[in-house]
């Protein structure tokens, strides 16, 4: 039960940096993304749901579609 989770759907879209774990990879425009502060706790996806939205309007309406509760499929 140690295997960290990566439930968030945002990581479709960006990959950790095997070096630093403060930083995330834009899978996108390959642009390298601070995930916040130093602490591991503080480490968040906002930052990379911004870039999407800002940068990537079709990955961002993607991921939106895919965090929505499926309440109508079609
Ligand atoms: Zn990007």
């Amino acid at each position: 039960m140690s295997t960290p989770k990566l439930s968030s759907k945002i990581w479709n879209f960006f990959t950790i940096n095997a070096e630093d774990e403060s930083k995330a990879n834009c899978d996108v425009c390959n642009k390298r993304l601070t995930r916040g502060g130093r602490n591991a706790r503080s480490y968040g996806t906002s930052a990379l749901i911004n870039h999407l939205r800002s940068f990537h309007h079709s990955e961002y309406d993607e991921y939106t579609r895919s965090t929505e509760p499926q309440t109508k499929e079609r």
